[in-house]
């Protein structure tokens, strides 16, 4: 289940704290798992005016379904044909020469400017242009009629960590770009925050924020923050059993019952998103308790532990949610697996886990 009002609620929040900035809630990768039209017009409701996405397909996915605010696509492969694009309204993201170019040549094609944001690689070493290369970038796209730069912009690799010495560094990198830019005659935006810093640098909003998990109200900072979790993941009991002492559960048999009890069956499993390195080591809320999954978490089954507690075929399970109830989270799910809650929850979009929205 997706609460929509959670997630208003945390964009509105967002907004609130980047007040001279305006906010892009991102959407990528089918909103973090959360549905990315349902959460792009949700987030647009309460107060975002830019979208971002990774791949063009799912920026104009949100123009196909109506959506017609300002959205950012910023990674694509080489061939990749701009120009539906460019004819539909996509800002698109520039890391190199050679993409320039095909996103001129997109823009003569569609027969209209492309609107470009030229990404500066500030350290992180992943997407964006080297500062090498970074004068001849500028210098190309002021002198390419076919594209308008909108902005220069960059992503930080260690903003979560509150003081890391890389922000600051990675700050200065994004200045001295800037001013590149402007020396090449471009009066460009600028962008570098993501969630964590939003929440923690106000001296680096500039005129746009990128906040992805903390619109889904995950806090990628130690800090706390009135973020509300926006994905509830739910399952039904299937079937109830007792065994008898000494009976094991699941694939493996890994699991012995020390005295009789009753199991309950719910029918979700990896398939489903319920990562296998969580067998033996995770809870549901069920019938108002935290209770043991017992055994390997299956393909398409987890047994829940009730011992001698009524538990009914029927009855919910909450396998993680808000945390308000007394359900686990997707941090616990992610901190028992080694992982992050970004992973958790972006692993929920599976077609057999039907969406529900509030
Ligand atoms: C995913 C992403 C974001 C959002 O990051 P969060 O940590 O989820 O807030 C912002 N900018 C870029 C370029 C991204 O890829």
């Amino acid at each position: 289940m997706i609460d929509l009002d959670n997630l208003r609620h945390n964009v509105a929040l967002l907004a609130g704290r980047a007040p001279a900035a305006a906010t892009m809630a991102v959407v990528k990768a089918d909103g973090y798992g959360h549905g990315a039209v349902e959460v792009a017009r949700a987030a647009l409701e309460a107060g975002a005016t830019w979208l971002g996405s990774c791949s063009l397909a799912e920026a104009l996915a949100l123009r196909g379904a109506g959506i017609t605010a300002p959205t950012l696509a910023w990674l694509d492969p080489p061939g990749t044909d701009y120009a539906p694009g460019v004819e539909q309204d996509v800002d698109l993201s520039v890391a190199s020469i050679r993409q320039l170019d095909e996103i001129a040549d997109a823009a003569r094609r569609a027969g209209r400017t492309a609107r470009v944001h030229l990404k500066i690689d500030t350290g992180l070493s992943r997407n964006g242009c080297p500062p090498d290369v970074w004068p001849a970038l500028v210098d190309k796209a002021a002198a390419t009629p076919e594209v308008r730069v909108v902005a220069v912009w960059s992503h930080l690799a260690c903003a979560d960590e509150i003081g890391h010495p890389a922000t600051d560094a990675q700050a200065e990198r994004f200045d001295d770009a800037y001013r590149a830019a402007v020396a090449a005659g471009l009066d460009p935006m600028r962008h570098l925050a993501n969630s964590a810093a939003l929440l923690t640098r106000p001296d680096l909003h500039f005129d746009l924020v990128r906040p992805g998990i903390a619109v889904y109200g995950l806090n990628p900072v130690p800090e706390p923050f009135d973020l509300r979790p926006v994905m509830t993941f739910r399952s039904t009991v299937a079937l109830t059993k007792r065994i008898a002492a000494g009976e094991s559960v699941s694939y493996g048999l890994t699991w012995t019952a020390k005295a009789d009890t009753t199991l309950a069956l719910v029918p979700v499993g990896y398939a489903d998103g319920v990562p296998r390195a969580l067998s033996n080591r995770m809870r549901v809320l069920l019938a108002g308790a935290r209770r043991p999954v017992v055994g390997r978490v299956c393909m398409d089954q987890v047994v829940v532990d009730c011992g001698d507690d009524p538990v009914a075929e029927g009855d919910e399970v909450v396998l993680f949610g808000t945390g308000a109830h007394g359900e686990p989270t997707a941090r616990e799910w992610a901190d028992t697996t080694g992982t992050i809650d970004y992973e958790i929850v972006t692993g929920m979009y599976r077609p057999r886990v039907a969406r529900t929205y509030r």
